[in-house]
């Protein structure tokens, strides 16, 4: 049986009883509104720790004024379900006030790596992120915590954080789950309408593109040109950028590992997506 808890208190009785056995514990964050992307990172969670937590929370600090808050999709019956089928031990189901009771000290920013990327169209984004998954990681307290590529500029950012005030806690990642057409899978993928959806998949084809440009010894200000010049017909770009993966700063002839990443409009559903790949 899954247990669901929505307070700190329920939830650490039951932590506190597998860890007093032994037992490791491996953490998923997510906000809900799960797909087989999420269900991925369960199933890499369930290989390297004795139970699974998954949180579900929409963290209200990390969406600014005139953003989705409001909307994010809300599936709760069917994350349960799905969690349950996939064998998952617990389920973290906070209120606000349990993740920022008022008291809280909120002196946790995402640094440097916030500001680039999504930090620019999306400024508070970032600290808002860092800040609720040091909470949940203080709550839980786990061995192991999974994160998705999908996010790479997020996963990065947490790896930083984790290492600077979790030391014992080990960020896992998992490699971005696509539908069948290469569109990553995402929560917010809800929101396309029929047209939207069967023009989203070129987003990916875009990266696929600018990674064998890359391979062929095009110059990142030629290829991604090239990628902004063929997304602006059918998207809004926000950025399109091949970058040092590590470091997410320029490549240089240290680089090992090459990070394209996008974020685009489409109508009002922002995609973003990333490809990594070593640099040969
Ligand atoms: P979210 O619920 O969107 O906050 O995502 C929760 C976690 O799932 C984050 O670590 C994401 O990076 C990860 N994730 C979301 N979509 C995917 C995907 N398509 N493939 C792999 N991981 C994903």
């Amino acid at each position: 049986m899954m247990q669901i808890s929505n307070t700190i208190t329920d939830l650490q009785a039951k932590l506190n009883e597998w860890k007093s056995q032994g037992q490791s514990i491996a953490f998923v964050p997510t906000m809900g509104g799960l797909h087989d992307g999420h269900l991925a990172l369960v199933a890499l969670a369930k290989q390297k720790a004795d139970k699974v937590i998954v949180s579900v929370f929409v963290n209200p600090t990390q969406f600014g004024e005139n953003e989705d808050f409001d909307q994010y999709p809300n599936t709760l019956e069917q994350d349960i379900t799905l969690l349950e089928q996939h064998q998952v031990d617990g389920l973290f189901t906070p209120n606000t006030d349990q993740i920022y009771p008022q008291d809280l000290e909120n002196d946790i920013v995402a640094g440097e790596l916030g500001g680039i990327l999504c930090g620019v169209s999306r400024p508070e984004h970032f600290d808002g992120v860092a800040q609720v998954v040091h909470r949940l990681f203080e709550i839980v307290s786990p061995d192991v915590a999974v994160f998705g590529q999908k996010d790479y500029q997020q996963l990065l950012l947490i790896m930083q954080m984790t290492t600077q005030y979790f030391p014992e806690i080990k960020v896992l990642s998992q490699p971005t789950i696509r539908e069948e057409d290469g569109l990553a899978m995402s929560t917010r993928n809800q929101y396309l309408s029929e047209n939207e959806r069967a023009i989203a998949p070129y987003l990916y084809q875009a990266l696929l593109q600018a990674k064998q440009d890359y391979l062929n010894n095009t110059t990142v200000e030629m290829l991604t040109n090239t990628a902004k010049n063929t997304l602006s017909v059918d998207f809004k770009v926000d950025y399109f950028e091949a970058l040092d993966a590590n470091t997410l700063k320029q490549i240089t002839d240290n680089t090992s590992k090459i990070a394209i990443l996008c974020a685009v409009f489409l109508g009002s559903t922002r995609l973003i997506d990333n490809i990594i790949f070593n640099k040969g």
